[in-house]
């Protein structure tokens, strides 16, 4: 199982693009002074320098050109190397820094930039060389926890969103809501009869069906969707800017796809989904999902194969 989880991975990195460009590190340079002796060495080690910026329009350009690492000049006027720390610190995945200047790198000088919270000092122009191979090595780790966050966020079996992304993706979703109004409506989905299906053909047979059935709820999501595997053979389907009415004819549309689809040696299977929305149904994080959990309990108890939707919040009983 896994190294077909493997091959797919690698199938979805080749079918992502240039190698090349993908895998070069960017780096943004903050500086004011002229930078053309250290840029051609960076470039030369396969750097990317993706943005040159002085003072505080450099923290408008780490936003801007998502760095692997930040190389600031400890003379850059108006921003202290100090801030330049701190800022970097403070952004969300807290980007590598490395300071450079005309001093040379002496105890006194290496001391102060890490304590300031930087990975190193060199003296430009003198240490350019070493300057791109400390570059590389800090990128390089970087591209590497960039990986192992992608990858901690997706289910082993199916490359679906798992739980944890699911969560941050249904924060963000409600959260949109409230902010903007933007609706939004969440699909809980369990395989029927899945119990049956391990029994009379095989578990492995079983992990085609689950695969099978992720393949078609990624068919079926947008750009901005998430469909995920909460756990065993039950998913969620998060849809971006889509109320009630279109995430029930999304949910039908769905179930649809599936009675006309025939798994080899297994026939057809069929979905129960509970859907709920913002704000028909629920207005919190916590209301959508155990809406959606409820409705998706009814569908199972009428009969399977359908769609339940979750009760209006108006015809709901007070403090329910
Ligand atoms: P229902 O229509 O009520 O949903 O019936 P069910 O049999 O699908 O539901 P139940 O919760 O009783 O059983 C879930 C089954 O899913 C039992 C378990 O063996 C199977 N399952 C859970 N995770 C996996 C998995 O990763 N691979 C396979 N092949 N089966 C799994
Ligand atoms: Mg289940
Ligand atoms: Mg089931």
């Amino acid at each position: 199982m896994s190294s077909e989880v493997l091959l797919k991975a690698k199938a979805q990195k080749e079918k992502s693009g240039d190698k090349t460009a993908r895998d070069q590190g960017r780096i943004l340079l903050i500086t004011d002074e002229h930078t053309v002796s250290y840029r051609a060495v960076l470039e030369s080690a396969e750097l990317e320098v993706v943005g040159v910026s002085a003072g505080a329009a450099a923290l408008v350009s780490l936003q801007r050109s998502r760095p692997h690492l930040v190389i600031a000049s400890s003379a850059t006027k108006g921003l202290s190397s100090r801030e330049i720390a701190r800022t970097l610190d403070q952004a969300q995945d807290s980007v590598p820094l490395i300071l450079v200047g005309p001093e040379p790198a002496s105890l006194a000088q290496r001391q102060a930039a890490m304590s300031a919270g930087a990975f190193d000092y060199f003296q430009m122009p003198a240490e350019a060389g070493l300057l791109a191979l400390r570059a590389r090595q800090l990128v390089k780790l970087r591209q590497t926890m960039d990986r192992l966050r992608a990858e901690a966020d997706l289910d082993h079996l199916t490359g679906l969103a798992n739980r944890r992304r699911f969560r941050v993706a249904l924060t963000r979703e409600v959260e949109r809501w409230r902010r903007y109004g933007t609706p939004c409506a969440l699909l809980m989905l369990d395989i029927d009869y899945m119990k049956a299906i391990n029994d009379k053909y095989g578990h492995p047979f079983g992990d085609v069906v689950i695969r099978h059935i992720a393949n078609t709820l990624t068919q079926v999501s947008r750009d901005n969707d998430t469909a995920a595997r909460l756990g065993g053979e039950e998913f969620a389907l998060l849809l971006a800017g889509v109320d009630d009415v279109k995430a029930e004819l999304a949910a039908k549309r769905l179930l649809s796809i599936l009675a006309k689809q025939t798994i080899e040696g297994v026939g057809n299977i069929t979905l129960s989904i509970g859907l709920a929305a913002c704000p028909a149904h629920a207005n919190s994080e916590r209301t959508l999902y155990t809406a959606s959990d409820r409705a998706l309990y009814v569908a199972k108890n009428n009969g399977r194969n359908q769609v339940a939707v979750a009760p209006l919040i108006q015809e709901k009983l007070p403090g329910v």
